[in-house]
C-alpha cells in the first residue's frame, strides 16, 4: 500500500542526508534468456514498432538534465499541485525520461526540491511537497516489482483479477492505438503520445482507464504499447500505472474506479485548448461541444462518433469484474 510506503520512505530520510550515492560499480554484461523473449511474445501480439520521434528537445547529457531540474524547482515546482493536473499548462517537470535513463537521481530531485532539508521539511510548499509524492510513487511501484516479481511475467498483481475475460478485439485496439475512439480528450492524448513519444500523467490514468474499462481490452496490450511509444517509458511505474487504471494492482480504493472521458476534459480541458492542439480538425468547434462525444458539430468536423456508449461500457466491465 502506498500511503505506509511513503510513510516509511519519510521517516527513513529524517536519519540519512540526502545526497546521491557515489557513483556504482560496472556490472557484468547479461544476457537475455530464451524465457524472457518468450513473455515478450505472449499473447500473439508482436512488438509494436516504435514511431520515430523528434527527440531533440530532451535533454541527453548531465549538465542539461541539472538544468532542466534546477529550472522545474526554480520556477514551477512552487505551483506544481495546482497545475499539474491540466495538460495544456507545461506545470509539471518533465524529468521522466532523464531520471529513467540514468541522468537524474531520484536523490538528486528531491535534494534540489528541498535544498537538502530532511523531513518533516518545514516551510517547503504545497507544491514541492506534491512532488515528492510522486517521486515516492516512482520508488513505489520499483519496490513492487522487486517484491513481486511475478508482474514482470505478465500477471496481475491482484491474482483473482486472472479471471476478467479480458477482450482481445484488434479492430478497437487499433482505433484506441490510432486515437479513432470518438472521444476528444482520449484522442487528443493518444495523438501527443504517437507524435511525441510523451503523454501527460493525467491522459495516461483516461487512456489505461478507456482501454481497459471502457472497452475491456487486455491491459498488457496498452501496457506493451506505451512502452513501445514512451520517451520515458519504465517498466515500473508504467506496469503499477496500468494495474492502477485496470484495477488489477496494488490499489486498494474501496470503490470500483472509472475516469470518464467527458467528465476528465470538463474539469482538465474546459477550453479545449490541449484538444484542439492535437486534433487541429476540431479548432473551429466550440469548446463545449468537444465534451459531447457524437454531437453533430464534432461528425460536421470529419471527426468520428464515439465507439462505445459509455454507460454500457460501464455496465459491461462492472459484470466481467463479477464473474
Ligand atoms: C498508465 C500509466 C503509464 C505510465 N507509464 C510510465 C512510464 O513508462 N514511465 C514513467 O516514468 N512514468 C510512467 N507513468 C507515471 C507518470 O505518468 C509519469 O512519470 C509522468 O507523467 C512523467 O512526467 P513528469 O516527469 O513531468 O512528472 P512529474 O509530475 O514532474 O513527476 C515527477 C516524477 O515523479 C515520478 N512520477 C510521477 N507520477 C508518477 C506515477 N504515477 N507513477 C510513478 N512515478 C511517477 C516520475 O519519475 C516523474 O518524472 C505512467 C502512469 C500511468 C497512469
Amino acid at each position: 500500500m502506498f500511503t505506509p510506503f511513503r510513510n516509511r520512505v519519510l521517516d527513513t530520510l529524517r536519519y540519512q542526508d540526502m545526497l546521491p550515492l557515489s557513483k556504482p560499480k560496472a556490472l557484468a554484461p547479461k544476457t537475455f534468456s530464451a524465457e524472457i523473449e518468450q513473455v515478450i511474445s505472449q499473447n500473439g501480439l508482436e512488438l509494436f514498432q516504435v514511431t520515430p520521434v523528434d527527440i531533440s528537445s530532451w535533454a541527453s547529457d548531465e549538465s542539461t538534465a541539472l538544468s532542466s531540474l534546477s529550472d522545474f524547482v526554480s520556477e514551477r515546482v512552487d505551483d506544481y499541485r495546482d497545475t499539474r493536473d491540466f495538460p495544456s499548462i507545461e506545470g509539471t517537470s518533465k524529468l521522466s525520461a532523464a531520471m529513467n535513463v540514468g541522468l537524474l537521481s531520484p536523490r538528486q530531485c528531491l535534494q534540489a526540491a528541498t535544498q537538502g532539508m530532511p523531513p518533516p521539511f518545514d516551510g517547503i510548499s504545497d507544491g514541492v511537497r506534491t512532488w515528492i509524492g510522486e517521486l515516492i510513487w516512482r520508488e513505489f511501484y520499483l519496490h513492487v516489482m522487486w517484491g513481486f516479481p511475478k508482474i514482470c511475467k505478465g500477471l496481475a498483481f491482484k491474482a483473482d483479477t486472472e479471471n476478467v475475460p479480458w477482450r482481445h478485439d484488434v479492430e478497437e485496439f487499433e482505433r484506441w492505438k490510432s486515437g479513432t475512439t470518438g472521444f476528444p480528450m482520449v484522442d487528443a492524448a493518444m495523438h501527443q503520445l504517437n507524435s511525441t513519444g510523451w503523454m501527460h500523467n493525467r491522459l495516461r490514468m483516461l487512456t489505461a482507464t478507456f482501454l481497459s474499462k471502457h472497452l475491456l481490452i487486455d491491459w498488457r496490450w496498452g501496457e506493451r504499447y506505451f512502452m513501445s511509444q514512451l520517451i520515458d517509458g519504465h517498466f515500473a511505474s508504467n506496469n503499477g500505472g496500468w494495474q492502477w487504471a485496470a484495477s488489477t494492482g496494488t490499489d486498494a480504493a474501496p470503490y470500483f474506479r472509472f475516469l470518464s472521458p467527458t467528465r476528465q476534459s470538463q474539469r482538465f480541458d474546459v477550453q479545449g485548448v490541449y484538444i484542439k492542439h492535437w486534433i487541429p480538425a476540431l479548432a473551429d468547434v466550440p469548446s463545449k461541444v468537444l465534451h459531447k462525444p457524437g454531437h453533430q458539430q464534432l461528425l460536421d468536423a470529419g471527426y468520428p462518433e464515439p465507439m462505445v456508449d459509455l454507460a454500457e461500457a460501464r455496465e459491461r466491465c462492472l459484470a466481467a469484474f463479477r464473474g
